[in-house]
């Protein structure tokens, strides 16, 4: 039996525990592909692919000039593409949890590396705020569930604006591609997807330093856990916050913000400003 035989009967049971939802639809997988190699890129670049899982993306990825890097954390999984890809020295396979690799070192150019993914519903979330910690990628094509994807792109003032929606619209510039539906993807999930592209702003000035993101954090997680609440009494009561009354009254003056302004009517860039304005630095973990 030849590599690729061999590696398409390795058809273990899917597993819930690691999302482990395969994209069936060839012209989904098509444009999938597309999308993450859209625009201007170099001969040989760097791709990352996040969960290549049995290689639905990967495949197609791997027929452009590349230089592919698969992370796939399941054992079976990735030694059936190490064995699927042996003869091509442009795809490495990557058996490793993509949460703790370091991604910054495993492309050899990460500011260059584009990272495509069908990404594991639990851990979406992670992975965004991952990919948008400086160093970032030069781009981010994902699949998300339809829903993480609306609250990635909320807009202030509406139901699904809250800390994602902050931290994405402060560290890129995010745009939904198209839908994916569920029947797409074997096992059938019980939602639908999005893909995503985000481009890291990181690329296009200087990127905040590392307690500058860690205030803006801080802030926005206190703001949106109290959502309901006024900022006036968030800023002064939050236990993770208490600012004196007059030092949070003239932080949101600076923004002509008044105090009964609640977390959802402020902008990524109010919570920028204010968090600067505060001088707030979260207390050093314990
Ligand atoms: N890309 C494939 C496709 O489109 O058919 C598989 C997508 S499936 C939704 C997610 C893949 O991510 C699975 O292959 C799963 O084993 C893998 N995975 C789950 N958790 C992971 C992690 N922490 N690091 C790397 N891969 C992971």
């Amino acid at each position: 039996m030849n590599r690729r035989a061999r590696a398409g009967t390795t058809r273990n049971r899917p597993k819930r525990s690691l999302g482990q939802n395969f994209l069936v639809d060839a012209n989904l997988q098509r444009k999938i592909a597309a999308a993450a190699m859209d625009g201007p890129g170099g001969s040989g670049e760097p791709v990352l692919e996040i969960g290549p899982g049995r290689g639905a993306l990967t495949d197609r990825l791997a027929r452009r000039d590349v230089r592919l890097y698969a992370v796939e954390l399941d054992d079976a999984l990735a030694a059936a593409l190490t064995d699927r890809y042996a003869d091509n020295p442009r795809v490495v396979v990557v058996h490793a949890d993509v949460l703790r690799v370091d991604l910054a070192s495993l492309t050899g150019d990460w500011a260059a590396t584009r990272v495509v993914g069908n990404v594991p519903y639990n851990i979406a979330v992670p992975i965004v705020f991952r990919l948008l910690t400086p160093p970032c990628p030069k781009e981010v094509v994902l699949t998300v569930q339809a829903e993480v994807a609306d609250r990635m792109l909320a807009v202030p003032g509406s139901k699904t604006y809250g800390a994602l929606s902050v931290g994405v619209a402060l560290a890129a510039r995010a745009t939904r591609l198209f839908n994916v539906p569920r029947t797409a993807f074997r096992p059938v999930p019980r939602v639908d997807s999005a893909l995503v592209r985000l481009t890291p702003r990181s690329g296009s000035g200087p990127a905040p330093d590392e307690a500058s993101r860690d205030a803006v954090r801080a802030l926005v997680r206190a703001a949106f856990s109290w959502r309901r609440k006024q900022m006036g009494t968030i800023l002064t009561r939050h236990p993770d916050l208490r600012f004196d009354d007059d030092e949070a009254r003239r932080a949101l003056k600076s923004r002509s913000l008044p105090t009964r302004v609640r977390p959802e009517q402020l902008s990524p860039e109010d919570f920028a400003a204010l968090a600067e304005a505060l001088r707030f630095r979260p207390p050093p973990a314990s």
